[in-house]
């Protein structure tokens, strides 16, 4: 038998990250978002749910209405490392932070990162408002629905508790995943 030293074991994590855009080109946003995460070399593309058309929440300003998804990915990179890379792009596609909840070109989160449970300054592990939101959970259920990804354990009482959810709350229509989107899906 002859052991390869050449590559050493990189540990790989399943994550669930969300993805929304109320300003703009919306799927433009989400487009250019998917490219920039995935040309990181660390991060491998797992699958995308469908997209949502919801109305904005939590905010008195007029608004447009959001195109919310969620991918999952497969990375080597940290918490803090993905929170990281989520938060250039966020800037380098322009969002601006003037009021709170108020419309965005991309808004990036980490709804999970495995079975990690964490609360630091900068990031909270699960997302802290994920299981308000019928905009995170109808996308994560789609995930969770996929055979194809989400593999590990981690994702065992997730698949139990959402795998057949449904609230319409703040729907206003689910969407095919943009082209962009179905190609990776195609791909990976
Ligand atoms: P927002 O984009 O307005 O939803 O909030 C982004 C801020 O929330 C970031 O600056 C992060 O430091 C913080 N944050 C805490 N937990 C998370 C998470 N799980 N995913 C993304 N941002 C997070």
């Amino acid at each position: 038998m002859t052991i390869s030293t050449s590559e050493p074991f990189i540990k790989t994590h399943e994550v669930v990250l969300a993805l929304g855009s109320n300003l703009g080109d919306r799927i433009g946003y989400l487009e250019r978002a998917l490219k920039l995460i995935t040309k990181n070399p660390k991060v491998r593309f797992l699958g995308v749910a469908s997209f949502y058309e919801t109305l904005p929440q939590g905010s008195t300003q007029e608004q447009g209405n959001y195109i919310n998804t969620a991918i999952a990915l497969k990375t080597e990179l940290t918490p803090e490392a993905l929170l990281k890379m989520l938060l250039e792009i966020e800037i380098v596609l322009g969002r601006k932070r003037e009021e709170l909840n108020g419309p965005r070109t991309i808004d990036l989160d980490i709804i999970l990162y495995e079975d990690t449970s964490t609360t630091t300054q900068d990031l909270t592990l699960p997302h802290p408002r994920f299981r308000d939101r019928a905009f995170v959970l109808l996308p994560l259920r789609d995930l969770l629905k996929q055979s194809s990804c989400l593999k590990s354990d981690y994702w065992k009482p997730y698949r139990k508790e959402y795998e057949t959810y449904h609230d319409p709350n703040g729907i206003v229509q689910e969407l095919e995943p943009s082209s962009l989107f179905r190609k990776f899906r195609n791909f990976s």
